[in-house]
C-alpha cells in the first residue's frame, strides 16, 4: 500500500467527479431538475437503481454507443489486478475469474498475467456440456502453469476447485460489503454496478481502492464514488444494508477503508 495518499487530493479529485457529473452527465443533471435548484451534492443512490441507467449515466458529449462499445459494466482488467494486489494474491500467476459471461481478454492489462474465464453455475450457456467446453480453455491455462488464482464467490468456488486437481490455487473470495466484514483477509469487495472497490488487507480492515475510489458518510449511510471511469458513478451506496459501514483511515496503512459500524 501507498504512503502518497492524501486525503486532501482525493477528497478534490471527488470534488472533480461531482462537478462533471452535475454539468455533464443527464442522470445527475437531473437530479438538480427534480431538486428545482443547483444541488451541491449528489442524491445518494442505491447500487440496484442503477440497473439499466447506462446510457443516462454517460456524458451527454460522449453517450454510450452499444454498437461500438461493450457493457460498461464489465469491468476493467486493470481494476482487478490491482484489487489482487491490494489482498496480496501472488502477481505473476494466471488470473482464472468466475463469471456469468464470457470475455475476450487474454491477460488482466497490459504486461498483467494470463486471465481466463470459468463460468460459473449461473452462467447463461445453452447446457452443461457446452459450459464445461468454454471453461476448457481457462482450466488449461491453470493446469499448464500448474497454479492459479481463482476469483469466485463461495459457491462458484467450491464448484470449480475439484477440476482445478494438482494445480497450486490461490482462491481470491468475491463478497458484497456486508459479507466482507465477516470475511477472511484475501476477500475482494464487489458490487454489480461499481465492480470491485474494496479488499480485505493483510491488516483484516476493508481498504478501499482509493486510486480509483472515493467513500464519504452522505446523511444516515456511505457513499462510494469512482473516481475515473465511465459510466460516471457517483454517491453509489454499495448493494447492501447501507447503514452498516463508515469510512475511516486504516491505522495501520494510513490509507482509507472502510469499517462496519
Ligand atoms: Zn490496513
Amino acid at each position: 500500500m501507498s504512503a502518497e495518499f492524501s486525503a486532501r487530493a482525493w477528497d478534490l479529485a471527488y470534488r472533480r467527479v461531482v462537478g462533471h457529473a452535475f454539468r455533464r452527465v443527464p442522470f445527475y443533471r437531473d437530479q438538480w431538475v427534480a431538486a428545482g435548484r443547483a444541488l451541491d451534492e449528489p442524491e445518494p443512490t442505491p447500487s440496484a437503481a442503477l440497473a439499466g441507467q447506462l446510457h443516462r449515466l454517460c456524458p451527454f458529449a460522449r453517450p454510450f454507443d452499444p454498437a461500438g462499445e461493450p457493457s460498461l459494466w464489465i469491468g476493467e482488467a486493470r481494476i482487478l489486478r490491482e484489487a489482487l494486489t491490494l489482498v496480496g494474491a501472488p502477481r505473476r500467476t494466471p488470473v482464472l475469474e468466475v463469471r456469468p459471461a464470457v470475455l475476450d481478454r487474454r491477460t488482466l492489462g497490459p504486461g498483467g498475467p494470463r486471465y481466463g474465464v470459468l463460468l460459473g453455475p449461473d452462467a447463461k450457456v445453452v447446457n452443461e456440456a457446452r459450459r464445461r467446453a468454454l471453461n476448457a480453455e481457462a482450466l488449461e491455462l491453470a493446469t499448464t502453469a500448474g497454479r492459479a488464482v481463482v476469483v469466485g464467490d463461495r459457491q462458484a468456488l467450491d464448484e470449480v476447485l475439484p477440476r482445478l486437481d494438482g494445480v497450486d490455487v490461490t482462491t481470491v473470495e468475491r463478497v458484497s460489503l456486508a459479507q466482507a466484514a465477516a470475511g477472511e483477509n484475501g476477500t475482494l469487495v464487489h458490487d454489480p454496478h461499481l465492480g470491485y472497490f474494496a479488499g480485505r488487507a493483510s491488516c483484516g480492515r476493508i481498504h478501499l481502492l482509493w486510486r480509483r475510489f472515493h467513500a464519504r458518510r452522505a446523511g444516515q449511510v456511505t457513499t462510494v464514488s469512482a473516481l475515473r471511469r465511465r459510466p460516471v458513478l457517483v454517491d453509489v451506496i454499495p448493494d447492501d444494508p447501507p447503514s452498516g459501514h463508515t469510512p475511516g483511515t486504516c491505522p495501520e496503512h494510513g490509507t482509507p477503508i472502510i469499517s462496519p459500524l
